[in-house]
């Protein structure tokens, strides 16, 4: 039998020149594995191991199969001094897609849109 835990991804994004505010949340299902059977990276599967991974930019509906943790978010890291402003990220290491990190707390895409969720601006940048 196969078990599944849902989880919302808060992709919304604010665009630099436009101002241009887009709220949008896209809606995941994992399935809910034995850790030599994870991926651990594709969004498909979950198990202990990547499980707070996960939580960090995902938002996990209940009943959840794991450890609740904490969430961070970019301006929880700069608040903290483990970032600054104007840094650059590297969001993807194949294809050196990278993101600043902006006075708000938000990660800038090279197109201009900053995301508050880091997840989400690596899915825009590599989607893009
Ligand atoms: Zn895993």
């Amino acid at each position: 039998m196969h078990h599944y835990v849902t989880a919302r991804l808060d992709e919304s994004y604010t665009h630099l020149l436009t101002g241009q505010r887009v709220v949008r949340e896209r809606h995941v299902a994992f399935e809910v594995v034995e850790p030599p059977d994870c991926n651990h990276h594709n969004g498909e599967t979950i198990c202990t191991e990547c499980a707070p991974g996960w939580q960090l930019d995902y938002d996990f509906a209940d009943p959840f199969a794991f450890a609740r943790v904490d969430r961070v978010t970019v301006a929880d890291l700069l608040a903290a001094g483990m970032l600054t402003v104007g840094a650059t990220l590297v969001m993807d290491e194949d294809t050196a897609t990278t993101a600043v990190v902006t006075d708000t707390g938000g990660l800038m895409l090279s197109d201009g849109r900053v995301f508050d969720n880091p997840s989400a601006a690596a899915n825009a940048a590599l989607t893009s």
